[in-house]
């Protein structure tokens, strides 16, 4: 975590209107990153990751979604990846090192890191995901690029592939062979670009004086992380609200003040399957283990596969829009949540996949088949490349050495 998360005055925020998105994300970045990059070098690093938008769609009034999915891969995961992977660029660019970025996927960090890192020099991408626990699409998109993308395939859960991870980085042995780095949202280069969208919904927004409500659909709780501190850096929210799926660990400490991660199960939206969140400790860390406050910031509520499913079919109904499974969680939990009170709120729930990515969740909740978009279906012909691996450090031990 940064020492101190800076501030923006309240002109900042007042004047955001007049500022283009990519503007939004130099300020913020060089908020941080003044220090250590050159502002002509970090507009160069946002003019090559953030070229694309965060559009905020109204549903009513007072609800709206604010559409992540703009990138490459067609998952919120872009914003951060594509960042991430251009500051590397820009750090690596005189040095002869090979670096090697270890990454456990859930589902759409995989592909994000794979897309942004691909064919880049110096960089070999090493992502381990949860053997048939992604969608088809999902495991295309990671397993069809080659050069230098490695996927393994591991027998056993996103948490088993996340301590796999971690293992390797505590593992001096290894790195005495190796430059390992994370892409996980455990790194905080991943953490920082995924703040600059809650900025960008903020300006969209027309009435910014009534209560700003975020729901955010929740797993390793990076997303979430990323907007509490951009509300820390000034962004005028009162509340977020951290949908879960039945990985409910966060959901369960907010109501009894106990953290007990479990294994994870696998649920329909699931990019938010995870037992064990990561960014737990930095939550807790940012509001210095005060449970109080982060109880009174963040509400949560678990929502079920059959929930989700309703949740599509209604929204599609009601207001002729799409949601996917990550998104109709975050929808449904603000709705139950709030009980439809919105007078004086503005709620804005994050949609942080398109809905392509998992045509059979969509076509059991609509009973139609959606149209997949060119740049989706084109790895869906490309043949699948992985190495099948037990969740075994030692395997992976082995691997990294040779690769
Ligand atoms: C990763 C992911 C999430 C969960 O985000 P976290 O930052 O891990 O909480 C939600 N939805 C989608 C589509 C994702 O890919």
């Amino acid at each position: 975590m940064p020492e101190k998360i800076p501030g923006f005055s309240n002109n900042f925020v007042g004047e955001l209107s007049s500022l283009s998105f990519q503007e939004i994300c130099f300020e913020i970045s060089n908020k941080f990153l003044s220090e250590d990059i050159l502002a002509n070098d970090i507009n160069e690093i946002i003019e090559q990751s953030i070229n694309f938008d965060a559009p905020l769609i109204s549903l009513e009034n007072n609800t709206h979604i604010l559409e992540l999915f703009h990138g490459p891969t067609f998952a919120f995961k872009d914003f951060g990846a594509r960042f991430m992977a251009e500051v590397f660029k820009h750090f690596l660019q005189d040095s002869k090192k090979e670096v090697i970025v270890l990454v456990a996927t859930s589902g759409d960090t995989g592909s994000a890191v794979a897309n942004a890192f691909y064919r880049k020099e110096g960089l070999k991408v090493v992502l381990l995901y949860p053997e048939k626990k992604i969608s088809n699409l999902q495991e295309k998109q990671l397993t069809t690029l080659g050069e230098n993308i490695y996927a393994l395939e591991i027998n056993g859960t996103f948490d088993d592939c996340q301590s796999l991870v971690k293992q390797a980085f505590n593992d001096n042995s290894l790195k005495k062979f190796k430059n390992l780095t994370s892409a996980n949202s455990i790194n905080i280069a991943r953490l920082l670009p995924q703040t600059f969208y809650y900025f960008r919904a903020f300006q969209q927004l027309q009435n910014k004086n009534d209560e700003l409500i975020f729901s955010v659909p929740s797993g390793n709780l990076g997303n979430l992380t990323a907007g509490l501190i951009a509300m820390q850096m000034g962004l005028p929210v009162s509340i977020f609200i951290s949908a879960t799926n039945l990985n409910s660990v966060f959901t369960e400490f907010l109501s009894t003040g106990k953290f007990t991660p479990r294994k994870s199960v696998p649920t329909l939206s699931n990019a938010m399957d995870v037992g064990n969140p990561n960014n737990f400790y930095r939550i807790v860390h940012l509001f210095n283990q005060k449970i109080e406050i982060i109880k009174n910031i963040i509400r949560s509520k678990t929502i079920t596969d059959n929930e989700t499913i309703e949740t599509i079919r209604n929204v599609y109904q009601k207001y002729d829009y799409l949601l996917d499974p990550h998104g109709a969680v975050g929808f449904k939990a603000a709705i139950d949540l709030l009980l439809n009170d919105l007078s004086k709120k503005q709620l804005i729930i994050l949609e942080t996949a398109h809905p392509a990515k998992f045509s059979e969740t969509i076509k059991e909740s609509i009973e139609k088949e959606i149209d997949i978009p060119p740049g989706l279906k084109s790895c869906l012909q490309l043949e699948k490349k992985s190495v099948k691996m037990k969740s075994v450090y030692n395997e992976l031990k082995e691997y990294l050495l040779a690769v």
